[in-house]
């Protein structure tokens, strides 16, 4: 064909593969064979639709398509694209091959469906995408005017809304997409009065102070607690006020978790608080750590900086608990799929709820269960999920004249104090660990060395003991741990039994 200069355009998009989105560079290839619009790299039938998509659009918009044969190739091709969501990269990278639009600098992304129209259509999980696409150090990203994204996206990755394919060449061509049009981006949610309403509720639990000290111990170290006692006593209240505890999330984190629960059941409310959730005990192994066709992200992603609450620890399948090992450990979880390897955040706080024994009063009244029956029910969760849970606490029950005298902190200094002690923790990346650290005051390390001689403390066992006693004591401010910090965390661990 006369007037076609060979030429190839490129542009930059993302898309979901169900567990993580992936990065995908466009190429587009217009020479002066048999005209013919192809797209290769594994493209699902709505890539391939695209085709239709793109040359209506582009008529619709008053440009003129290509003539020749175009050739677009989606990179890489070792996984599977669905969806509409590169229509907008494809068309800009034929822009370019056709000179139409300046050569691809790399600075740009490009995520929108196209209508026959021309005009631009929101996509699903824009935020996650953008994200991976912000971690990839790019200037800017095209989205449907429609699409709507939270306001705080923009520290991260500027963002250009255009209505139209021909908004997207004059912005492009402009250089435009400088200015950040956030017009239609989601104002940011307060939740500041259901927080308030949350601190409140927790504020009118009368006494309880063991328990509040327990819940700040897990929030602030980040340790895995259980809670056992007979229907009734509030273990399940007070596992469910853990979440309000934990201080406000980062921009980033907030977002993180945005993009999580955007995979798996559609564009959330952004918040600055930590997630929680409740999962039923019906729940599968791909349920919980994710996986499954189509593929989605476990309840240990969603739960990603916040709380994972196991109601009736016992009542769950066991292969299902046994998953849970890994990202207790990794903190992440790493599946496989089709030869492919994701690995998705985990870093979340485990909180579990028990009846002591089957028939619920073992400690708190007339237990009627044999020993074998109470080792059996015992055994429905795995020893190594066990040893990973530090915090076992039988609760006490109510004493309303014993306690109502006695001021517990409010919520909002409970979650102060817990905020300061992360910070001395450092845990936001790794929990504490190494024994025998600088932090270890002498007496303390004494101490945890005797307990270990004595009583035969098993290595994990000790180093669970130590960050927990480092956690008492960043909890009171404290950089060191002192001896009664380790006693206290020892008492805390053999809470164990009634
Ligand atoms: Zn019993």
């Amino acid at each position: 064909m006369r007037g076609v200069t060979p030429m190839l355009g490129t542009s930059i998009a993302a898309i979901h593969t169900g567990l993580l989105p992936e990065i995908v560079r466009v190429e587009a290839d217009v020479n002066s064979g048999f005209p013919r619009f192809s797209i290769v790299g594994l493209p699902d039938s709505a890539v391939t639709e695209s085709r239709l998509r793109i040359r209506s659009a582009f008529r619709n918009s008053g440009l003129p398509f290509p003539q020749g044969r175009i050739t677009v190739n989606l990179t890489p091709a070792s996984f599977r694209k669905r969806g509409s969501t590169l229509d907008l990269a494809i068309a800009v990278a034929i822009l370019r091959a056709a000179c139409i639009l300046p050569a691809d600098d790399g600075s740009l992304a490009f995520l929108a469906e196209l209508r026959l129209s021309g005009d631009l259509a929101p996509v699903e999980n824009a935020v996650g995408l953008a994200l991976r696409l912000a971690g990839d150090h790019l200037g800017a990203l095209f989205l449907a005017k429609s699409q709507k994204t939270p306001l705080e996206l923009a520290q991260f990755l500027p963002t250009v809304h255009c209505s139209r394919l021909s908004d997207v060449i004059a912005a492009v061509r402009d250089g435009h997409h400088t200015i950040t049009c956030a017009a239609q981006a989601h104002a940011t949610t307060s939740t500041s009065l259901e927080d308030d309403s949350m601190l409140g509720a927790f504020d009118r639990i009368i006494g309880r102070g063991e328990e509040k000290r327990l819940l700040s111990i897990a929030a602030a170290g980040r340790h895995p607690l259980l809670m056992i006692g007979p229907p009734g006593i509030g273990k399940t209240m007070l596992a469910t006020h853990l979440v309000h505890l934990l201080p406000d999330l980062d921009h980033h984190a907030a977002l993180a978790a945005y993009a999580a629960a955007e995979a798996a059941d559609g564009p959330p409310l952004l918040t600055r608080r930590p997630p929680l959730r409740a999962p039923h005990h019906s729940l599968t192994v791909a349920g919980m750590i994710g996986g499954g066709n189509p593929p989605h992200p476990g309840e240990v992603t969603l739960a990603h900086e916040g709380v994972l609450l196991l109601d009736e620890l016992f009542e769950f399948q066991r292969a299902t608990l046994d998953a849970l090992r890994e990202p207790l450990v990794n903190r992440a979880v790493h599946l496989s799929r089709a030869g492919r390897t994701a690995t998705l955040p985990a870093n979340f706080l485990l909180v579990a709820t028990a009846n002591p024994c089957p028939c619920v009063q073992r400690g708190y009244g007339d237990c009627r269960c044999l020993e074998s029956d109470v080792r059996r029910y015992w055994a429905r969760c795995s020893g190594p999920l066990l040893d990973r849970i530090p915090l076992v606490a039988y609760l006490n029950r109510e004493d309303y004249k014993a306690t109502s005298q006695s001021r517990t902190p409010s919520a909002k200094e409970l979650r102060r104090r817990i905020e300061t002690a992360r910070g001395i923790l450092g845990v936001h990346t790794q929990p504490p660990s190494s024994p025998a650290a600088s932090w270890l005051e002498a007496p303390a390390e004494a101490l945890i060395t005797r307990l270990k001689e004595r009583l035969l403390l098993s290595e994990r066992v000790s180093q669970q003991t130590l960050g927990i006693a480092r956690t008492i004591a960043a909890l009171d401010g404290r950089h060191t741990a002192r001896k009664a910090d380790v006693e206290e965390a020892v008492l805390l661990r053999n809470r164990g039994n009634p």
